[in-house]
C-alpha cells in the first residue's frame, strides 16, 4: 500500500530523465499516484509521452505557461478525463541565461524580470486558479519547487532568486487563499542538482563542490530524495502542513560561515 493511493496528479516539468519533476513522477506513482503529465513544447512530447508510459499514464498535454490558452485546455482534458484531481506539482521555472551571470545590478532587465517571474512565479498562481474546482472536496495538494537564493544572495541566480522570493510569497498566500477549500500549498526548497535549467545559472559546478565540501551531509540531494519530500508533503500524512517552505538540501541552509 502507497500514501497516495487513489490520488490522481498533474506533474508540470518533465524535461528530462534529470528533471526534479521526473523524481517527484516516479516518487508519485511508486507510491499509489495515478499520473498525467503536461510538455512545455513539441519538441518534448514524444519524451513525455514515453515518461508517462514508463509510469502507465497515457495523460500527456501540451503546456506552455505563457499561454493562458493552454493552460484551460490542460484542466479541460483533465476534466474530461478524470473529472478530478487531487496533486498539483509545478516543477518549472526560467530566465534568460544573460541574466543568470556576473553581477545582479548589471545582468537584469525590464523584460528579463517581466519573464523570470510570470514563468517561474504567476505560472504557480495561474495552475492553482484553473486546477481549483477540480480539486473541491479532495483534501488537494499543491507543491512547487524553490531554492534558497530566494532568501539568500547567490552568485549568478540573480533575477531568478527574486522570482523565486516571489513562489515563495505565492505558496504563502496560495495557502490561505485556498485552506478553507481543504487544498494545501507547500514548497520544497531543493539544494543544487544538475538539470537543464540549472545548467543556465553560471558556475553550476562550483555550487555543486561546495554543497558537497560543506553542507551538513556532506553531499548533495537527488531527484528521488526531492520526489520522497513530495509524495510525503503532497499525502494525507502531511494533513496539517501548508504554507511552507521545506529543505530538501543535505542541512545547507542552516549553515552561517562554512569551509573555515
Ligand atoms: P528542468 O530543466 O529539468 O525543468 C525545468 C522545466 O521548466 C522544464 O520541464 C521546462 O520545460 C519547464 N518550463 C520552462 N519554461 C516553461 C514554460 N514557459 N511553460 C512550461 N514549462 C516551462 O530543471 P529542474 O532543475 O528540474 O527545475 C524544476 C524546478 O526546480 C524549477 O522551478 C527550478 O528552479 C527548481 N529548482 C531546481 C534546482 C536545481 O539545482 N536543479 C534547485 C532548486 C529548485
Amino acid at each position: 500500500m502507497g500514501i497516495l493511493d487513489g490520488k490522481r496528479a498533474l506533474i508540470v516539468g518533465v524535461a528530462s530523465n534529470k528533471s526534479i519533476a521526473w523524481g517527484i513522477a516516479k516518487a508519485m506513482y511508486r507510491e499509489g499516484a495515478e499520473l498525467a503529465f503536461t510538455y512545455q513544447t513539441e519538441r518534448l512530447r514524444e519524451r513525455v509521452e514515453n515518461f508517462a508510459a514508463e509510469c502507465d499514464s497515457e495523460i500527456t498535454v501540451a503546456c506552455d505557461v505563457t499561454s493562458d490558452d493552454q493552460i484551460r485546455r490542460v484542466f479541460d482534458h483533465l476534466e474530461n478525463k478524470w473529472g478530478s484531481l487531487d496533486i498539483l506539482v509545478h516543477s518549472i521555472a526560467y530566465a534568460e541565461r544573460e541574466e543568470l551571470q556576473g553581477e545582479y545590478l548589471n545582468s537584469v532587465s525590464r523584460d528579463g524580470f517581466r519573464l523570470a517571474h510570470e514563468i517561474s512565479s504567476y505560472s504557480f498562481a495561474a495552475l492553482g486558479s484553473a486546477v481549483r474546482t477540480l480539486m473541491q472536496g479532495r483534501n488537494g495538494a499543491m507543491l512547487t519547487l524553490s531554492y534558497l537564493g530566494a532568501i539568500r544572495t547567490m552568485p549568478s541566480y540573480n533575477v531568478m532568486g527574486l522570482a523565486k522570493a516571489s513562489l515563495e510569497a505565492n505558496v504563502r498566500y496560495m495557502a490561505e487563499s485556498l485552506g478553507p477549500e481543504g487544498i494545501r500549498v507547500n514548497a520544497i526548497s531543493a539544494g543544487p542538482i544538475r538539470t537543464l535549467a540549472a545548467s543556465g545559472v553560471k558556475n553550476l559546478r562550483k555550487f555543486l563542490a561546495f554543497t558537497e565540501d560543506n553542507a551538513p551531509l556532506r553531499r548533495n540531494v537527488t531527484i528521488d530524495e526531492v520526489g520522497n519530500v513530495a509524495a510525503f508533503l503532497c499525502s494525507d500524512m502531511a494533513s496539517a502542513i501548508t504554507g511552507e517552505i521545506t529543505y530538501a538540501d543535505c542541512g545547507y541552509n542552516i549553515l552561517g560561515v562554512a569551509g573555515i
